[in-house]
């Protein structure tokens, strides 16, 4: 038996990211793919291949049309240029007010707190966002938030914040528990669902301690990425006081049927999480094989709230560039 020290604990989903399958080999030996699986996939995309163990496992053998693979294996469909998608669909980098820190909303801004991710979705609308990636520290947003009392919250996103070790992100959190009008700090991130192991003890206490109120929007698109191990580390962050909440976006083969939905936002209701946001897919570039039809994201969530109690069907949602809010459609 291992026997894990405090310190080695908190570095052991580090270990578990450095086992995500990065190259095409490697991930066509995994699924044992046959030579018409290959053929399909495409070998060396800009946006590489990124998949934590944890979910590669889940992609049932030799299966094309699987959730999981459809939404992290690269596809040669990936490079057909559509004239509605672009490398930039909802214009992140209009509304920058320091390097790393986006306001597109009143009361709320957005930390870009890391560019890396637990694993790479192939819809990812920030897949070429050009982060900032020269400067370490949030020195120049941190002034930028200290200076507007209007922001009342702070949402780390990214890439994932949770990639952040946690000595970096006790530090940040820190530094904006001493900006007094700063009442509330939301995450948004994946991580969980790849590598729950990052949910740590050290990274626990830094939430519980917290004078902010913290919410989490963990992103989810398919029941299957609700495992046990998943849900317990969710579980914990919900008992560190937190408020839970989801956000899914809707992609075509992977959750675009009643079904899914509903198994999905039942399981994320049963385990404390409130479905927050289905999001209609963001137009882009190597993204068009994901689009649903609106009226068909329409009669879905029309049938879920047939089905389901009121908090558990999210709002259906896009983001129109210079529009105030999302907008609910
Ligand atoms: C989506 C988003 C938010 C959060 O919007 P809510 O409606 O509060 O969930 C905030 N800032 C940016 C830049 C966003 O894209
Ligand atoms: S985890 Fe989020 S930010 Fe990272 S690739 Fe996936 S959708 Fe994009």
């Amino acid at each position: 038996m291992v026997v894990y020290s405090k310190t080695n604990l908190n570095l052991e989903w580090r270990k578990i990211q450095k086992n995500n399958i990065t190259s095409s080999e490697q991930l066509f030996k995994f699924l044992r793919l046959n030579s018409d699986g290959i053929e399909h996939i495409f070998l060396n995309p800009k946006f590489n291949l990124n998949i934590p163990l944890r979910l590669a496992q889940k992609i049932k053998k030799n299966d094309l049309n699987d959730p999981i693979f459809l939404q992290f294996v690269p596809l040669v469909k990936e490079q057909l240029v559509h004239p509605q998608f672009s490398t930039h669909p909802v214009l992140d980098t209009e509304f920058t007010r320091a390097p790393k820190l986006i306001q597109k909303y009143h009361g709320r801004a957005l930390l870009l707190t890391s560019s890396a991710c637990a694993m790479h979705c192939r819809f990812c609308f920030r897949q070429n966002f050009p982060y900032e990636t020269s400067i370490s520290n949030y020195d120049k947003e941190l002034q930028a938030i200290q200076k507007d009392p209007s922001i009342q919250e702070l949402i780390l996103s990214g890439g994932d914040p949770l990639s952040l070790p946690d000595n970096k992100l006790r530090k940040l959190i820190q530094d904006l528990e001493c900006i007094a009008h700063i009442k509330l700090l939301r995450f948004h991130t994946r991580f969980p669902i790849g590598i729950p192991e990052r949910i740590t003890k050290e990274f626990l206490e830094i939430i519980e301690s917290s004078r902010l109120q913290t919410i989490f929007v963990i992103h989810t698109n398919h029941p299957k990425e609700l495992d046990d191990d998943v849900l317990s580390a969710l579980k914990k962050i919900h008992l560190s006081g937190a408020t839970l909440l989801s956000h899914s976006v809707l992609l075509k083969n992977v959750n675009d049927n009643l079904e899914t939905l509903e198994t999905l936002f039942l399981k994320l209701a049963k385990s404390g999480i409130i479905p927050y946001y289905l999001n209609q897919l963001d137009k882009v570039q190597g993204s068009a094989h994901f689009e649903v039809d609106l009226k068909k994201g329409l009669q879905l969530t029309q049938a879920l709230r047939e089905k389901l109690p009121g908090y558990a069907v999210p709002r259906f949602i896009q983001e129109i560039p210079f529009e105030k809010h999302k907008t609910l459609l």
